[in-house]
């Protein structure tokens, strides 16, 4: 049975085993499983590298081990190389490990339900953790004019610095904004309005200002809307929403694994179907 799977710690809540074995469904690929790998830190090397031989065609890579995924592969891609972290493993019958990173050609490609391209676009990215790198390293490859802000400033100077953008003290004006930061995860137990302004608020962002963004991004998945996502439809602006981008990433994996075409909207159905249940 081939077999693919998402290592995390914890993985507990990934919707990826959702949302690939519908899409395995779908093409009626019958024998393939998907599914969750629970794996700590320090047994990372040692349980990836045993995938090798169990089965397991790839895997996705989630929290905290994308940097380590990436220092595994015997390969990787230039994206992968670039960003510093791996999100997709591929375990090839030659027993070489391939990295790669479809978070970055995610972003681009779930930002396209809004826009042709932020090619000429100013870009400002919220946070400097992994998915910040990806989301920069994307945006600045498609040609948009990036600069990124983040709650620990050192940070974003190192950031900006290894991938060639501006590192900037205080939210400015720009034409997209992605957040790439954990704030919205929590909800709060704040009335809307309150939990609302109060995410805003570690953001470096004023409900007023949101209306300075034609294009709004919000890695955050949960079963509500964000705080930052509600605050921008309330202005107007076009949003992308983190499942969106999950599902886009995820389909890149799954194409890279199976040779196949992901089927999108049977993922996507998969994701907020999910997003109901909890
Ligand atoms: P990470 O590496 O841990 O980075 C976390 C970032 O959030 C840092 O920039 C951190 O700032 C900032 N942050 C945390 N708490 C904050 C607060 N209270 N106020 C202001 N900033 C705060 O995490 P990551 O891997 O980049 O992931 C970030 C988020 O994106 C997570 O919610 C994750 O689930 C989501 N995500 C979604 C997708 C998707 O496909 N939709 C993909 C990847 C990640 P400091 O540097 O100051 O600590």
């Amino acid at each position: 049975m081939p077999r693919l799977g998402v290592l995390g710690w914890p993985v507990a809540h990934s919707r990826s085993p959702a949302i690939h074995n519908a899409a395995l469904a779908a093409l009626g690929m019958d024998s393939w499983r998907y599914q969750r790998l629970p794996v700590p830190p320090a047994l990372f090397a040692q349980t990836t590298r045993a995938l090798a031989g169990s089965g397991f065609v790839g895997a996705n890579v989630t929290i905290p081990h994308k940097q380590a995924a990436l220092a595994l592969a015997t390969r990787a891609s230039e994206a992968a190389q670039a960003i510093g972290a791996a999100n997709t493993l591929t375990f090839c019958d030659d027993g070489t490990i391939a990295a790669e990173n479809t978070d970055a050609p995610g972003l681009i490609a779930a930002l396209g339900r809004v826009l042709d391209s932020p090619a000429h676009l100013r870009a400002l990215v919220l946070g400097a953790g992994g998915s910040a790198r990806a989301v920069v390293w994307a945006l600045r490859e498609a040609g948009a004019d990036v600069a990124v802000w983040n709650r620990t400033p050192e940070r974003a100077q190192a950031l900006a610095r290894d991938l060639g953008v501006r590192a900037v003290g205080r939210a400015e004006p720009a034409d997209l904004l992605v957040n790439c930061t954990s704030v919205g995860l929590e909800d709060s137990g704040l009335e809307p309005s309150a939990s609302e302004h109060r995410a805003l608020n570690q953001l470096g962002l004023g409900f007023d200002q949101i209306g300075e963004y034609s294009y709004v991004v919000d890695l955050v998945y949960r079963h509500r809307s964000t705080p930052l996502l509600a605050a921008a439809r309330a202005h107007g602006a076009s949003t992308v929403d983190g499942l969106e981008v999950l599902v886009a990433q995820g389909a890149l994996s799954f194409a890279l694994w199976t040779g196949r075409q992901a089927p999108l909207q049977v993922m996507r159905d998969a994701a907020y179907s999910e997003d109901q249940a909890i």
